[in-house]
């Protein structure tokens, strides 16, 4: 993956006395192979590559005492500045009804994405918003807005059968003055390939209902299409922004930047599940963190930080700051992410969970591994715990007894265990969470 490609080449910079130029060179190879790997489009992946090959080299990295960390932090500042460096929110600044377009290929999570901006709008920015489909060509697929309007608590318009979209979009607007809305969210049909008439359709509508923010939905998982949406989209309609949906996939940061690269527009929202709350602000600095194989730690230790007392979470960053992570801070964790809304929402913020991830994506497990995990833990002593390298065959077969699983099951949490304290090293090495937040240019 780009993550453990990315982090082999800068454990193998950081351990070097000097660098040469070569060795630059050699890594920004392995950056572009590991990019292109991730499916970033080919022109964003040599613009990246070049612009950070000039600045280590010419950036007296070579002279420095610790050229891996200032490598590491070039690569790292190029990513930021090239993902936008701030978060943007949406800019709804007019006279109201603001109307958001939701546009983008069928299937990209338009319509979900629709529903969780809805509620966020009304929930934190204490808006009145009226959400409307106009896909007209897909079965009930305005009714699937209705009932997630139902979910979210926002008022969809009333279907009326026969209407055309620019009719729809105009009937959600007369509604929205007389009812003094703030917001019209209008979700617009896609189609499984862009076609002129989709086009036209998109057009059309943005014309008539003049949006204040035309925002593209784009799923992360697209891969090098990403790019080729992007551009045909925004070669059409003025975008204001980008939404990556389905970040708690295979969260790859290449998507991220290739979207940002080719449309110029700021991500301005991802989607982190299929659930209406899975809606989160994007932050430039956490997806680079991402792509330099750290996880993301900062999300979690916030995330967890709302969700559990604030001591656990504060002796939680200490620990992972001092790159320690035993069998019990494991537990912990397996006990917290039960509350936090289980294995799905956080499994992807978790640096080296990417197996459990994997195999949750196939239907192989689900929350339930988390209590399996604990009682396997549970069967351990209190020394293994703590020093997991004392678990020979033998205990493994007692320790599977023990909680009423299998010696490959043992395993596999040793194995994630084994990743997650390589991840959390890593990390320390940066300095910990306070060293990255230095980084990342706030205060901790
Ligand atoms: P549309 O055709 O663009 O309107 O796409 P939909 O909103 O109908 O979404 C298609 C599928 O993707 C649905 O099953 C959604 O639940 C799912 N989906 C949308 N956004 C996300 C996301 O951020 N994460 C995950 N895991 N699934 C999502
Ligand atoms: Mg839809």
């Amino acid at each position: 993956s780009l993550s453990e490609r990315l982090s082999g080449v800068f454990d193998r910079l950081r351990g070097r006395g000097a660098l040469t130029e070569d060795d630059v060179r050699q890594a920004m190879r392995e950056v572009r192979i590991a990019l292109l790997e991730a499916d970033v489009a080919l022109p964003v992946v040599r613009d990246f590559v070049s612009k950070i090959t000039e600045k280590a080299i010419g950036h007296n990295v070579l002279k420095s005492v610790t050229p891996g960390q200032q490598v590491v932090k070039i690569v790292y500042d190029a990513l930021v500045e090239m993902l936008g460096s701030d978060t943007s929110d949406l800019n709804l600044a007019v006279n109201p009804p603001a109307v958001i377009l939701m546009v983008g290929l069928q299937g990209s999570g338009k319509t979900t994405t629709s529903a969780k901006l809805g509620k966020k709008l009304k929930e934190k920015d204490h808006k009145k918003v009226l959400m409307a489909s106009l896909d007209v060509h897909r079965p009930a697929a305005q009714e699937q807005l209705a009932t997630l309007g139902q979910q979210a608590d926002v008022p969809t318009l009333p279907i009326i059968a026969g209407q055309q979209p620019v009719e729809i979009a105009q009937r959600a607007l007369t509604s929205a003055r007389l009812q003094g809305y703030d917001v019209v969210i209008l979700d617009t049909a896609g189609r499984l390939h862009i076609d002129q008439l989709l086009m036209d359709e998109m057009k059309a509508v943005a014309d008539s209902s003049q949006p204040a923010e035309t925002l593209l939905v784009v799923d992360a998982l697209a891969g090098q299409d990403a790019v080729n949406i992007a551009r045909s989209f925004s070669e059409q309609v003025d975008l204001t922004g980008v939404i990556l949906t389905r970040m708690d996939g295979d969260a790859r940061g290449g998507a991220a930047l290739s979207m940002r690269a080719v449309t110029g527009k700021p991500i301005k929202f991802v989607g982190t599940s299929e659930k209406l709350d899975g809606l989160s602000p994007f932050h430039p600095d956490r997806v680079a963190n991402r792509i330099l194989g750290m996880g993301d730690i900062i999300s979690l230790v916030e995330k967890a930080s709302e969700t559990i007392e604030k001591e656990d979470a504060e002796a939680l960053a200490a620990k992972m700051a001092k790159g320690r992570f035993d069998f019990n801070d494991l537990k912990k964790q397996f006990s917290q992410m039960r509350r936090m809304g289980g294995m799905g929402a956080l499994a992807s913020m978790l640096p080296g969970v990417k197996q459990i991830k994997n195999a949750m994506a196939n239907g192989q497990v689900d929350d339930r591994i988390l209590v399996k995990m604990e009682a396997m833990i549970d069967s351990m002593t209190p020394k293994e715990r703590i020093r997991p390298e004392l678990i020979n065959a033998k205990r493994k077969i007692r320790i599977a007894k023990g909680s009423g699983t299998t010696v490959q099951e043992i395993n596999r949490l040793l194995k994630m265990h084994q990743e997650m304290s390589s991840a959390m090293k890593r990390l320390k090495k940066l300095g910990g969470i306070k060293g990255l937040m230095k980084m990342l240019g706030g205060g901790a």
